[in-house]
């Protein structure tokens, strides 16, 4: 495992921002960090990236514990922060270089040109960083991020505030990094979990709430598949339970049925066969999917 957070908790003097707080992130996933506003996702990274202790529990990065070896987290990880905190009069190249040099890298040339290519920066390398649009920044900051080649990215909202352009730009570019990095990333957005992660972890109010792939939490069950079925005329629920593979059938609506069948085995074309035999007509065959938006309030809320 890249990350292992057991039993977390952290207090801000009363309040209580993480209670015991347990996960793990597998190397080499994209797994996305969502809770609402407050839910204690930043603090949870500060703790991941040393920026501050934890008040209870162990995090441990590529097996480094966060509190006991802070010199080697830092070294596996790179972190933007939610607010990040770039210096405005620096030329693009000049910061990179900067923040290769806070790294000790001995090829900082190298690395701050390999950086901006990477990130796609190369038109933009010899600006100001005050002179950079908001999605220009975030790039600035990822290429800070992976400057010192970590082997996990832990970036905190990095689309918050960019257009929709920009977005799909940053979004683009995680997936990219993704692929060799272990990366783990909050956001708000729900639209961005189904577009980037292999994972989401829900957080709510210090506490996790759910974890696992996004089709698990739509679907509530991974061997389980809901399939929605409308016919033109009613028919037995015996030829249903009779497909291979189905586990149960509700009738929700007088000709509509609730198929929920092993994931397996899809059944969709044997309800087709059996829709010809009986000479039904099929109105609407969908496998049921819960939206995120639901689930996300359902637990959060
Ligand atoms: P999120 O990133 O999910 O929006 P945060 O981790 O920033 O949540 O905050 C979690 C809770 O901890 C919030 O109630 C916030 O007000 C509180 N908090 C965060 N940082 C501090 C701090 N430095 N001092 C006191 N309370 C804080």
């Amino acid at each position: 495992m890249s990350i292992e957070v057991t039993k977390i908790s952290k207090e801000y003097g009363q309040q209580k921002a993480l209670n015991e707080v347990s996960f793990s992130v597998g190397e080499g996933s994209i797994t996305g960090f969502l809770g609402p506003n407050g839910a204690g996702k930043s603090t949870m990274m500060k703790i991941l990236t040393c920026f501050i202790p934890q008040s209870s529990g162990t995090a441990k990065v590529c097996g480094f514990d966060v509190y006991e070896n802070s010199f080697e987290v830092k070294q596996q990880v790179g972190y933007l922060p939610e607010h990040n905190p770039l210096y405005l009069d620096m030329y693009v190249k000049e910061y990179l270089a900067f923040a290769a040099g806070i790294h000790k890298l001995k090829n900082i040339d190298e690395r701050v040109k390999e950086m901006i290519a990477i990130t796609g920066l190369t038109l933009e390398q010899r600006k100001k960083i005050g002179a950079l649009s908001k999605g220009y920044r975030q790039r600035v900051g990822l290429a800070q991020a992976l400057i010192h080649n970590p082997k996990v990215l832990i970036l905190d909202e990095p689309t918050t505030g960019l257009d929709p352009n920009q977005l799909v730009e940053i979004r683009a570019l995680i997936k990219e990094l993704g692929k060799e990095k272990t990366v783990l990333f909050s956001t708000h957005i729900l639209q961005e979990v189904t577009a980037v992660c292999d994972n989401i972890i829900i957080i709510n109010k210090g506490e996790i709430v759910a974890n696992s792939d996004a089709k698990t939490l739509q679907t509530g069950n991974k061997n389980q598949t809901v399939l929605l079925l409308e016919l033109d005329k009613d028919i037995e629920i015996a030829n249903f339970l009779a497909i291979t593979g189905v586990l149960d059938v509700r009738k929700s609506e007088k000709l509509k049925w609730k198929i929920t069948y092993h994931h397996q085995n899809d059944i969709r074309p044997a309800i087709m066969q059996l829709a010809v035999n009986h000479q039904r007509t099929i109105l609407s065959m969908k496998i049921e999917e819960q939206s995120l938006e639901d689930i996300f309030q359902k637990l959060t809320a």
